[in-house]
């Protein structure tokens, strides 16, 4: 856990999120000021701060992020289809350190995103 990152107090149970999936590496949540009908952070449960961070032996973990995705997806019947984002660094906008994926649904979502 690193002090000061709000996703590993979440993870930590420190601040509450209203969690909608969890397995022994990988958590997810309601994020607090969605974007559409359905949009959830899923994040890994250790801290890495992005995904240049990601090590080789993270090759299960990345894995199961993608196990987290597809049950979620299952979970709340996004079978007209769904959108998973990851800002990585500050070009993109990240504004939580802590690698996390964006799973967005319920709109039509524009292509290319802004
Ligand atoms: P990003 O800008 O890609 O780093 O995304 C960070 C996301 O975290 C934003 O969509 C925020 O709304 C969300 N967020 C920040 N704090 C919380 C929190 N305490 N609980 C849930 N979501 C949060």
């Amino acid at each position: 856990m690193t002090a000061d990152c709000i996703f590993c107090k979440i993870a930590a149970e420190e601040i509450s999120a209203k969690i909608v999936y969890e397995s022994e590496d990988v958590l997810a949540f309601e994020d607090i000021n969605p974007e559409a009908p359905v949009h959830l952070l899923i994040i890994t449960k250790k801290h890495i701060k992005n995904i240049i961070e990601l090590a080789d032996y993270d090759s299960e973990l990345f894995h199961n992020i993608g196990l987290a995705i597809k049950k979620l997806a299952a979970d709340y019947q996004l079978d007209n289809g769904f959108r998973i984002v990851n800002n990585c660094g500050i070009a993109a906008g990240q504004s939580v350190n802590h690698l996390h994926f964006h799973l967005l649904a319920g709109r039509d979502l524009i292509w290319p995103p802004g």
